[in-house]
């Protein structure tokens, strides 16, 4: 059940909020976030209230506070707080008496609005309106506008807004410094000062069709600068305010930099607010066109969740560079301190990929100049080539908290082994690459990036394994598989398969090196002299398979662990990882459990490796061991039961993942959305249910479409040409919107197809339900 009612207007779709439940409050802060890949400002009311957690968020914007700590996203300076008097009297939905309230979200502009009606002390009522919303026509701006009507008698209302830098995360202040002023009475700026090279501008100005009933009155606090805005308002009457903010970073922001800021905020604040969100709208129309999926048969509820996903994904995406990636949570919170996990190439990537390419080199491009980093992680563990962070802010230096969760027993903060073991993301990158290169055949990315990351992933693995004797083969020890809730585990199935993915990938490029090198890239010339110890060492490497009864050993010993009784008791736990409140980490370890998908994660993405019966079998017996306790396995577990026809079970892990920010539960979320599971939700529909896949030269189509779904239609992006797919019961109908350069082949069943020209292909569905 998600906890937002759904409204729907023409094409406009929203997410409202209709009661105010301060329990709900920061949850519903963190879904209705305004974000535009660049900044990301949490959806907290104008007025303060008790319960908030006030935050905006830029993209690549990371400090380490102290020597001891990691780097995290630094919460930026506040923009959004006006707070309200009427006649003397503070407002605020926990100070009055609400009559009417509506707090939403359109899902098709991230514009957030906010509606009540209160009641003051002296029973008089004022209705509130407020907008907002973070620009992509420029990405520095964030537009906000507030009406106040006094609905029983004319009021003095006074409103006091500006720039708050004492904002923290969670106490600790990354500003040495902030500088504030107003230029011209009336444009309040402030710098903040991070490090010398790195500082924050925020401009902002108030503006009202209304002349203030008094001067405005101006106030420098430490870190922050206000502005008191007084008026009077005639019953009935709405005053409007409207407040529009620039915030850059930057390492000079000097007098010619502050002349610029005010003469563009001088423009947008003459456009106004509707102008400014206009021309939003139709930089959104653009990323809607392609990115839309279109569904007969889903609920309203579900193509609300749908677009909220895709709203958020290019929200948390600076698609505009390669200088930075896609956290955890987005821009939207704290949680995982703004750090990149391999959810950004494994979850989120593939929908950029499909329909946006160059947004998912950007990401990829990320991962190329944080290399120098991954060379220096392998060498400090004593390996080869380049391995990547677990956890990355900026760079690709590992940015993993050394301690974290509770151990109930000791009372003691529990070690965090991830980031010293938890090693798959180094090939889940290479993965991602790859995907990218058979869906764009982009060689000029390849050559200056791809394939050099390739060849230090597979010399990273190559030197990662340690030859067994006894049993005559190379081995993968003490490594963290993508199920969490197993450390130090032998031959995870999933690291090994995937390590041997990476060394036979390189071996492919060690194959014609000679070709793809250009002359910068000489220092790639001794790679050749690895082909052979690599050769053997992927021939050795132990791949392990299913067993007598069909199951593929998660690890070396997961097999021969307790079962855990109790499961389903967790599995149904409306708490979050449960049964880490009644067990210690070691107890877990020690159990047939799952944190997530592990062995299902590879069975997606290698679907081919194993017959259809032994994936069908590892589905349904991991799942029965899974606790789903990341948000990033629900949406494995669609694809995967999608894809051996457990319709049913597919559906209800989609369900799962579309709820999983917007469900009942007032603690999810709190600390920023799930952006993997936003983009897993993506992958259920496209890779699950309409069945798309990537081969090396075509683009597979096995549609298992949900009963229910009629027909859906998308755009798939191939080797630069978007591809219109409309799949029906009985027949996919696939258009090309331009003129082929190069043919495209399209797998459906055992029939290869070739489109070579502009036409609409009509292909029955033979055989296929
Ligand atoms: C999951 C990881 C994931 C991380 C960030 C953890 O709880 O176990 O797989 O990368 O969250 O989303």
């Amino acid at each position: 059940m998600i906890y937002y009612q759904v409204e729907r207007q023409n094409d406009d779709i929203w997410l409202v909020e209709d009661q105010y439940k301060e329990e709900f409050s920061l949850k519903t802060e963190t879904v209705f976030s305004q974000c535009n890949g660049y900044l990301g400002v949490r959806g907290c009311f104008e007025q303060q209230v008790l319960t908030e957690n006030r935050g905006m968020f830029v993209a690549g914007m990371y400090n380490k506070a102290y020597e001891h700590e990691v780097k995290e996203l630094v919460n930026c300076p506040d923009v959004t707080l006006i707070n309200m008097w009427v006649n003397g009297e503070r407002v605020g939905p926990d100070l009055c008496e609400i009559l009417e309230y509506k707090k939403k979200l359109n899902v098709k502009s991230g514009e957030l609005s906010i509606f009540f009606i209160l009641r003051t002390s002296d029973g008089k009522r004022y209705e509130f309106k407020s907008r907002r919303f973070a620009s992509l026509e420029d990405l520095h701006l964030l537009c906000h506008s507030v009406e106040i009507t006094p609905l029983d008698d004319s009021a003095q209302i006074m409103l006091e807004t500006g720039i708050n830098g004492q904002i923290t995360n969670s106490g600790v202040s990354h500003f040495e410094e902030v500088e504030a002023r107003v230029y011209d009475k009336k444009y309040l700026h402030t710098v903040n000062k991070v490090t010398k090279e790195k500082k924050l501008s925020v401009t902002a100005v108030c503006v009202s069709e209304q002349e203030t009933s008094q001067q405005v009155n101006y106030i420098l606090k430490r870190r922050s600068v206000y502005g008191q805005y007084c008026f009077r308002a005639e019953k009935g009457q709405a005053l409007v305010f409207q407040k529009s903010s620039y915030i850059e970073t930057g390492d000079n922001f000097n007098e010619d930099y502050a002349k610029k800021i005010i003469s563009l905020l001088k423009q947008y604040s003459k456009d106004g607010y509707e102008q400014c969100y206009k021309r939003h709208r139709e930089c959104f129309e653009k990323y809607w066109k392609y990115a839309e999926i279109q569904i007969d048969g889903i609920s309203d509820e579900e193509r609300a969740a749908i677009l909220f996903a895709q709203y958020h994904l290019l929200g948390m995406t600076p698609f505009f560079t390669s200088r930075y990636s896609v956290g955890a949570k987005g821009l939207t919170g704290e949680g995982y301190k703004g750090h990149v996990f391999w959810d950004t190439e494994l979850f989120i990537l593939p929908f950029f990929k499909n329909v946006f390419p160059q947004i998912a080199k950007n990401l990829l491009e990320f991962r190329y100049r944080g290399i120098e980093g991954a060379r220096k992680k392998a060498k400090e563990y004593g390996y080869k080539g380049a391995m990547y962070p677990w956890e990355a802010a900026d760079d690709g230096t590992e940015e993993t908290p050394l301690y974290a969760a509770l151990n109930i027993h000791t009372g003691r903060a529990t070690k965090v082994w991830s980031g010293i073991k938890e090693h798959h993301v180094t090939a889940d990158i290479i993965f991602a690459l790859w995907e990218y290169y058979y869906a764009t055949e982009d060689e000029a990315f390849m050559k200056t990036a791809g394939y050099e990351m390739t060849l230090e992933a597979a010399d990273f693995w190559s030197s990662r394994m340690t030859y067994n004797n006894a049993k005559q083969q190379y081995e993968i020890l003490d490594v963290i598989g993508p199920d969490e809730y197993t450390e130090h585990i032998d031959n995870n199935a999933y690291t090994n398969i995937m390590a041997a993915y990476c060394i036979e990938k390189g071996l492919e490029v060690l194959e014609h090196i000679d070709k793809v090198l250009g002359a910068e890239k000489e220092h790639l010339v001794g790679w050749k002299s690895k082909q052979d110890i690599w050769k053997n060492r992927l021939e050795k490497l132990y791949i392990p398979k299913p067993n007598q009864d069909g199951i593929i050993p998660q690890d070396d010993t997961f097999l021969q662990k307790r079962q855990m009784e109790n499961i389903e008791y967790y599995k149904q736990s409306y708490i979050k990882q449960a049964v880490l409140l009644d067990y210690s980490r070691a107890e877990v370890v020690d159990m047939q459990v799952l944190k997530q998908a592990d062995v299902v994660m590879m069975l997606n993405l290698f679907p081919h490796l194993f017959d259809a019966e032994t994936v069908k079998k590892n589905v349904l017996f991991y799942e029965s061991r899974t606790l789903h306790d990341s948000s990033l396995s629900v949406c494995a577990h669609s694809i995967a039961c999608s894809r051996i026809g457990e319709q049913q079970m597919a559906y209800e892990f989609f369900e799962k993942a579309l709820e999983i920010d917007i469900n009942e539960n007032p603690k999810d979320s709190t600390d920023g959305i799930h952006a993997a599971s936003l983009g897993g939700i993506w992958n259920c529909i496209i890779q699950g249910f309409a069945g798309i896949l990537h081969g090396k030269g075509y683009l597979e189509i096995m549609p298992r479409l949900p009963k229910r779904w009629k027909r859906m239609q998308f755009y798939i992006c191939e080797k630069g040409t978007y591809l219109k797919v409309i799949i029906e019961k009985e027949k996919i109908l696939i258009e090309p919107e331009k003129e082929l350069t190069v043919p495209i082949k399209i797998k459906i069943g055992d029939t290869v197809n070739e489109l070579k020209t502009k036409s609409v292909y009509r292909i029955k569905r033979e055989g296929v339900a």
